[in-house]
């Protein structure tokens, strides 16, 4: 089927830190506040043009009656500062397309976008890079955007734009790192909130069926299964916080609490619920790491000579972690990850020993090798580690490609 591009052949470039932009047009739309707005008062408040002011309304927010709604996305504008999460959440909105009921035709204006993810750039749990080259765009607008080619053209710069502003563009591999692991439970939230504003069940059945009939693992670059089961825990907590109801609960919860003058500020117990929603997500996010491992086949006996060689300390650290009876305890880390996405080697030019913490940071991306003439240093995220900066010395020779492949996977 072929789609009429609409307001998203406008030229919108959003120049500078990501989607800061559209973050900034959200809360002044809104200004601010959790409660729905009137779709023109938003358009004259958000500061961009009269044409351009159709994006974000458009495609990124969620209209109903001619009101947009509060959802998880403008949420997360609201209560948090601009970040990278936020970008990528957006583009997710973008694609999930599920932009409201205010008109049935225009109710999802940008389904070439989803039909492009589910259809070309992922493939088997992750998205291709090579799907978002010009080349491969443009014969996807071919028969699927109805257009003159000039509007094309200028679809096809808007869309790629889109995944410059979210670091996904320009690509150094041919797979690419979504990081949905750290946006998950907002997207869940975001897919469920717009299926129930726009007249869907909110019961547990149908909101974890749209996971599947949507593919909503399609649009988050990961596999089925993952998704499937990281839904099935993550939809008990939208259930515990009130479903798309939590923000209208939460204002009244706060104005009762004021008139009350009882104490426990409600704006603590968000922080507070979301701190641990962050803490689930990257529990979540290690056990899967962890299963990943024990799943890999490996040949243990090369791991195991490599560990004697380096009589079981940590090339990061040094330590050699003690576990009783004169044991020393040291795993074997694979630089380039075995299995899918990545199917890097089990060979000893592609691992490292590391103690168990150091494993995790290295598999986690927090701590990467880079290349210094003849050596490796440590470069980590992590603020203040004494490790940053840390000269390697390898008693094995490791392949230079797979520690490259590492470093940009979690650029
Ligand atoms: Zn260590």
């Amino acid at each position: 089927m072929a789609y009429r591009p609409g307001s998203f052949s406008k030229n919108f470039a959003w120049r500078g830190k990501g989607l800061h932009k559209l973050h900034a047009v959200i809360r002044k739309g809104f200004r601010g506040n959790l409660t729905p707005v009137a779709r023109q008062r938003f358009r004259d408040e958000s500061g961009l043009g009269a044409s351009l002011s159709l994006i974000p309304v458009n495609f990124f927010l969620n209209n109903l009656n001619n009101e947009l709604s509060v959802d998880e996305l403008v949420f997360q504008a609201i209560q948090y500062t601009h970040s990278a999460r936020f970008d990528r959440l957006a583009l997710f909105a973008f694609h999930l397309n599920r932009v409201g009921v205010f008109s049935q035709k225009d109710a999802r204006p940008a389904m070439w976008a989803n039909e492009f993810v589910r259809e070309r750039l992922w493939l088997d749990g992750v998205w291709q890079s090579s799907a978002l080259s010009v080349s491969s765009l443009d014969d996807f607008f071919k028969d699927r955007i109805r257009a003159q080619e000039d509007v094309k053209v200028k679809c096809r710069s808007n869309y790629r734009h889109l995944y410059e502003l979210c670091e996904f563009l320009p690509s150094p591999l041919p797979v690419i790192n979504s990081g949905a692991d750290y946006w998950f439970r907002s997207s869940m939230f975001l897919a469920w909130d717009r299926h129930v504003l726009a007249g869907g069940s909110d019961d547990r059945t149908s909101l974890l069926s749209i996971v599947d009939e949507d593919e909503l693992y399609k649009l988050l670059g990961l596999t089925r299964e993952y998704t499937l089961a990281r839904a099935n825990d993550v939809v008990g907590r939208y259930f515990a916080v009130g479903g798309v109801a939590r923000f209208t609960k939460r204002k009244k919860e706060a104005t009762e609490t004021v008139l009350s003058s009882a104490g426990s500020a409600s704006d603590e117990q968000i922080m507070d619920e979301l701190a641990i929603h962050e803490m689930e997500e990257e529990d979540a996010a290690v056990q899967r790491r962890t299963v990943e491992r024990q799943e890999q086949q490996r040949d243990q006996r090369k791991a195991a000579v490599l560990k004697q060689h380096y009589r079981n300390t940590c090339m990061f650290c040094g330590i050699g972690l003690e576990i009783g009876g004169g044991k020393i305890y040291s795993e074997a880390a694979h630089i380039k990850a075995l299995g899918k996405p990545h199917n890097g080697p089990d060979k000893k030019s592609n691992m490292l020993v590391l103690c168990p913490n150091h494993h995790l940071q290295f598999d986690r991306g927090v701590l990467r090798l880079h290349r210094v003439g003849e050596h490796y240093q440590i470069k980590s995220k992590s603020a203040g580690d004494s490790l940053h900066g840390k000269l390697i010395d390898f008693k094995h020779r490791i392949d230079e490609n797979y520690v490259k492949y590492h470093h940009d996977w979690h650029k």
